[in-house]
C-alpha cells in the first residue's frame, strides 16, 4: 500500500521549504520531495545574500505581502535562532524618472512607508563609497537590507521536520496524475498519494508545469564578489546599505555591503540582462569578459570596485513575460493542485509569505492575501474547459 499524505510538496528550495513548514505547522501530514540535497546550489536560492525592501518599484500591490513577509522572517529567526535578516538600509538610485526611483517612490507614497529622497550631493555625503552622477537621486529606505537564503531554506526545513514532515532528498518527482479526490505521485523509489499537491519547481517550471501554458523564460544570472580597493571597511553592513542602481540606459545592477568579513568581499550583479538557459544546459563557468563587464559597470557608481575579483557563481531566474509571479490553484486541477513559480528574479524576499499562501490554498482552497496579480490566466495560452479566457 502506498504511503498516504494530506499534502505533497514538490521542490524544497525557497518556496517549497516554506510551504512544507507552514503546512506541517498547521497539522497537515506533509511529504516533501526534492531533486537534490537540502540547501543546494543548483536552483535559485543560493549565493549568500538576497535583497529585501518594501518600497517596491515592481508594483505597489506587492507591499502588503512584504509587510507580512517581514513579520514572518522575524518569527523564523526567533524560532530557529538562525541569522537570516539584516536591515542595513537600502538605496534605490537612478534618474528621478527611472523605474527604480519613480516606482519605489510610488509604493512608498501609496503605502505610507518611511523613506527619504536623497540628491546626488547627499548620497555622496552619507555614503562616500558611492558616486552618483549629478542628475541622479536615490530613495533611501531604512527597512531595506539583506536576507541569507541558505539559512532561510535550512530554517524552514528544520521547522518542517520538527513538525513531523517527511522530507525526501535526492528523490525527484517523475510524474503525477489525478487519483480519486487527490493525486498520485511517482518517483524512482515509490508511489505516494495525497489529497493535495503543491508544486514549487523554480527553474524546472517549464518541465513540471508545461500544462499551465505560461511561457517561462529561464535565465542564467551571475553573482560577482570583488575585494574593494582599500578593503571592505567602508562597506561593513553597520554603515553601508544595499543598493539598486539604474543607469540612464535602463540597466539595473545591485550590490550588498561586505557581509561575511574582510576576506569575502562585496557582492554585485546585474538585475536581469541574463542569457537564456535550462537547468540542464546552464553554463556554470563565468568568463573573464563577464567579470570585466561587471567591473567596469559597477566602477561608475562605486569606484572602490571592482578592486580585485574574488569569485563568481551562477543562479537561475524563472521569468514570466510581465515579471510578476504565478501563485494559484492550478487552472486544470483547481481542487487538488497549487502552483508557485515564475518568481522572475525577485521572489526571495517573499519566501515565508508565499509559504503561508500555499498552505492557505492547499488546505482551504483560498487565501486572504492579495494574490490577484499572480493569476496564471493573465499569461496562459491554454484555457481549461470552464475557465475564463
Ligand atoms: C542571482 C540571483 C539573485 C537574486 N536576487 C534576489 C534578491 O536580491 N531578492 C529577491 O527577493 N529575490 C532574488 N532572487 C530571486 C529568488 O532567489 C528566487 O525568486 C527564489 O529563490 C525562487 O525560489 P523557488 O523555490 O521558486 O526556486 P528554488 O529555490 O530553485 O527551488 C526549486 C526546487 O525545485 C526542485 N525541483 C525541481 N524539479 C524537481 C522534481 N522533479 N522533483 C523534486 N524537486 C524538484 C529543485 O531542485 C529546487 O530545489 C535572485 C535570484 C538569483 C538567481
Amino acid at each position: 500500500m502506498s504511503p498516504t499524505y494530506d499534502v505533497i510538496v514538490i521542490g524544497l528550495g525557497g518556496m517549497g521549504s516554506a510551504a512544507a513548514h507552514h503546512l506541517s505547522a498547521r497539522g497537515a501530514r506533509v511529504l516533501g520531495l526534492e531533486r537534490y540535497g537540502p540547501v543546494h546550489r543548483r536552483g535559485s536560492s543560493h549565493g549568500g545574500s538576497r535583497i529585501t525592501r518594501q518600497s517596491y518599484f515592481e508594483d505597489p500591490a506587492y507591499v502588503p505581502l512584504l509587510l507580512r513577509a517581514y513579520e514572518l522572517y522575524e518569527t523564523l529567526e526567533r524560532d530557529t535562532g538562525r541569522d537570516i535578516a539584516t536591515l542595513c538600509g537600502g538605496l534605490m538610485a537612478g534618474r528621478p524618472d527611472s523605474r527604480t526611483v519613480a516606482g519605489s517612490l510610488l509604493s512608498a507614497r501609496t503605502w505610507d512607508l518611511p523613506h527619504e529622497i536623497l540628491d546626488a550631493k547627499e548620497i555622496r555625503r552619507r555614503f562616500p563609497t558611492l558616486t552618483p552622477e549629478d542628475d541622479e537621486v536615490a530613495l533611501h529606505e531604512t527597512r531595506a537590507g539583506f536576507l541569507r537564503p541558505e539559512n532561510t531554506v535550512a530554517a524552514h526545513l528544520q521547522l518542517a521536520t520538527r513538525a513531523g514532515a517527511d522530507l525526501h532528498f535526492e528523490e525527484p518527482l517523475l510524474r503525477w496524475e489525478p487519483y480519486r479526490d487527490g493525486v498520485r505521485v511517482h518517483t524512482a523509489e515509490d508511489t505516494y498519494t495525497a489529497g493535495q499537491l503543491v508544486v514549487c519547481p523554480g527553474a524546472w517550471a517549464p518541465r513540471l508545469l508545461a500544462d499551465l501554458g505560461v511561457p517561462f523564460g529561464i535565465e542564467r544570472q551571475v553573482m560577482y564578489w570583488f575585494q574593494p580597493d582599500g578593503g571592505t571597511g567602508p562597506f561593513r553592513p553597520d554603515n553601508h546599505p544595499i543598493w539598486i542602481w539604474e543607469t540612464a540606459d535602463g540597466v539595473q545592477s545591485y550590490g550588498f555591503p561586505a557581509l561575511d568579513g574582510p576576506d569575502q568581499g562585496v557582492k554585485v550583479a546585474f538585475f536581469r540582462k541574463g542569457t537564456v538557459c535550462t537547468p540542464d544546459t546552464i553554463e556554470r563557468t563565468v568568463h573573464e569578459h563577464e567579470v570585466a563587464a561587471m567591473g567596469s559597470h559597477v566602477a561608475r557608481h562605486a569606484p572602490a570596485l571592482p578592486g580585485r575579483f574574488l569569485k563568481a557563481a551562477t543562479c537561475m531566474y524563472s521569468n514570466t513575460p510581465d515579471e510578476h509571479f504565478v501563485i494559484a490553484r492550478h487552472p486544470a486541477h483547481p481542487a487538488s493542485v497549487t502552483v508557485a513559480c515564475g518568481f522572475s528574479g525577485h521572489g526571495f524576499k517573499f519566501v515565508p509569505v508565499v509559504g503561508e499562501i500555499l498552505a492557505d490554498l492547499a488546505l482551504t482552497g483560498t487565501t486572504a492575501h492579495p494574490i490577484e496579480l499572480f493569476d496564471p490566466h493573465r499569461l496562459s495560452t491554454i484555457h481549461a474547459p470552464g475557465v475564463r479566457p
